[in-house]
Order: structure tokens, then C-alpha cells, then sequence
């Protein structure tokens, strides 16, 4: 962390989704998608949920996507206030495999467009309805998940950024290119592309649609981004500037994996400020990374209550792909 530039936020570090049946997420998101499960837990508030990760080998920052599956929430109502897309990076010159891919696997997605003169995308709707992008671009210098069934030079790098829909621009963006240090990169029509640096993973692009109307949380919904920082130094003081700037960011959270601090942007937006470390690796090897449920000590002693009720995960879903 460089104290001098007050660079104290490194792009984005996860989304998390509400989904439906944990099951049919690990089908989709490992399955067809290719991205590694890194980890199975618990909703560490309401810890007969799941709380499943996705990530690239060892679940770095900006690679990873989480879901809470309540078996039967009522679907979401996409509008203001919400993140609406969760976006990957690939490769530019995966496109025509991943076009077939999608074919083969009778997936339904828009046919390739183009945006900022540079990338192309595929959008398409996960099981649940949340709206996802395929963005193909030559920026990427990331890995991804390159010992999945999907070939390592056509896997997914790792996030490549989300889109925000707000009522009223300014706010959102004062907050973003101020105390959060993104710089407004990109500006095509009614959408403008904010970034630390311009760099996949690390993109949010904020739009003010046409229709008003209120977004509301349900299945298939983004509960919350996350934006990455170096660690407990660097989000204290990011909390101290979030209160100074009238924000109510939540107490540091510990999550066994990153320590967490929450508050609503201006535009309704749920943000999270998380630490690069610990990371995925503090409970369980690279290896054997998301084969089995791993539970913080506090809920250890209900484990065997917990994996009664928590649907059992297939795993091992390349045979089918
Ligand atoms: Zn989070």
C-alpha cells in the first residue's frame, strides 16, 4: 500500500448474489461457467444457508463471486439502487469458444456486441435470472482457473467489473472518484465506466436508466459488491473517511477469509470495504480447496446439524462438461 497517493482501494475484490438452490449454482457456476468452487460455507448470520465461493486457482481478489441459495426466495425485481450485472473477463480471442460452448451446453445469449471500442461481450441470464456478461478483451494479464475442464487459455480470468443503476448520478460518483479514488475512464452514452486503474477487475460502470423504478432483492439479485483493500491499516482508515464523509459504515466484520465493513452508498448500493488478506488458503490447501464445508469455530459444534440441512454439493462436474 502506497499511504502516499492515498490509494487505499485496489479495484474489486467480490460480488455476492442471492440464488435459489445451491445444487443447480454449482452446476451453472462450476459447471458451465468453469470457475473453481473455493470454497463451501456458511452464511456466518444465518448459518443454515450456504455461503458458496468462486474464484480463480487459489480464490484471489477480483476473481471471486459468492452466493447465498435460499431454496425458494421469491425472485428479484431489477431497477435503481442495485448492481445489476456481474461481468468476467476473457480473453479476446476466446469468443468463438464460448459462443459454441453456450450453443452445445443450450444456453440462451444475446449475440455479440461491442462496447468502448475494445470489448467484445455475450450477456446471458445465470439459472436464477441474474444478468451476466461475457466481456473479451485484451487487457487481461490475469490466470484464471486454469486446471478446470474448460481449456486454460479459454477460462474466465476472474471478474471483470459490475454495473450500477442509480437515480441520480453525482452522488455515486462524487463518492467513487473521491474517498474511493476511482477515476472516471470511459463515457459511452448514458454509461460511465469508473476504475482504480483501467484494468479488468477493477471496473464499475454506473448508469442512470430510463425507468425509474425501484430494484428489489430477491433470487437472482446482487446483494453487495465488494471492493478489495490491503488489510486492517488500510480499511481503518477508509472507515475513518467513510465517516467523515457521513457514510454509516458497519464495524470491521471478521469473515474467516477477509475482515469486512459495510455502508449504503449514496446511490442505495450495498458496498463492502474487504481485506486482501487472509484469503482462501487459511483453513484449507490449495489442493482440496472447496471439497468439503468448512465452518468458522463459533459454528463448529453444529456441524452436524448444519450438513442435515445443507443439501450435499456435487463437486466434481467436468465429466458432464
Ligand atoms: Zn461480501
Amino acid at each position: 500500500m502506497d499511504t502516499r497517493t492515498n490509494n487505499y482501494i485496489g479495484g474489486l475484490h467480490h460480488i455476492t448474489v442471492l440464488a435459489d438452490d445451491g445444487r443447480r449454482n454449482v452446476e451453472f457456476y462450476a459447471g458451465v461457467l468453469g470457475l473453481r468452487l473455493i470454497k463451501q460455507t456458511v452464511n456466518f448470520d444465518d448459518p443454515g444457508v450456504y455461503h458458496l465461493y468462486y474464484g480463480d486457482q487459489t480464490g484471489s481478489p477480483g476473481t471471486i463471486l459468492t452466493f447465498f441459495p435460499y431454496r425458494g426466495l421469491p425472485p428479484g425485481k431489477t431497477g435503481i439502487g442495485q448492481s445489476v450485472v456481474v461481468s468476467f473477463s476473457l480473453p479476446l480471442s476466446s469468443l468463438a469458444f464460448w459462443e459454441h460452448r453456450l450453443k452445445r451446453l443450450d444456453i440462451a445469449f444475446e449475440k455479440p456486441s461491442e462496447r468502448f471500442n475494445r470489448e467484445a461481450l455475450i450477456s446471458l441470464k445465470d439459472i436464477d435470472g441474474l444478468k451476466l456478461e461475457l466481456v473479451f478483451n485484451e487487457l487481461d494479464t490475469r490466470e484464471g482457473f486454469a486446471s478446470g475442464h474448460i481449456p486454460a487459455k479459454h477460462a474466465i480470468r476472474g471478474l471483470f467489473g459490475t454495473e450500477l443503476w442509480v437515480e441520480d448520478l453525482a452522488p455515486t460518483a462524487g463518492l467513487l472518484t473521491g474517498l474511493m479514488t476511482h477515476q472516471l475512464l470511459a463515457e459511452q452514452g448514458s454509461r460511465m465506466r469508473f476504475g482504480v486503474e483501467d484494468s479488468p477487475g477493477k471496473y464499475v460502470d454506473v448508469q442512470v436508466p430510463s425507468n425509474k423504478a425501484q430494484g428489489r432483492n430477491g433470487n437472482g439479485s446482487v446483494h453487495h459488491i465488494a471492493f478489495r483493500t490491503p488489510g486492517q491499516l488500510s480499511q481503518n482508515i477508509l472507515w475513518e473517511k467513510l465517516r467523515g464523509a457521513g457514510m454509516h459504515p458497519t464495524p470491521v466484520i471478521d469473515r474467516q477469509y477477509f475482515r469486512s465493513v459495510y455502508f449504503r452508498e449514496p446511490g442505495g448500493v450495498l458496498f463492502e470495504i474487504a481485506t486482501d488478506d487472509p484469503g482462501f488458503l487459511v483453513d484449507e490447501s490449495a489442493e482440496t480447496l472447496g471439497q468439503s464445508l468448512m465452518l468458522p469455530s463459533r459454528h463448529e459444534n453444529r456441524r452436524h446439524e448444519l450438513e442435515a440441512v445443507l443439501p450435499a454439493l456435487d463437486v466434481n462436474l467436468s465429466p458432464y462438461y
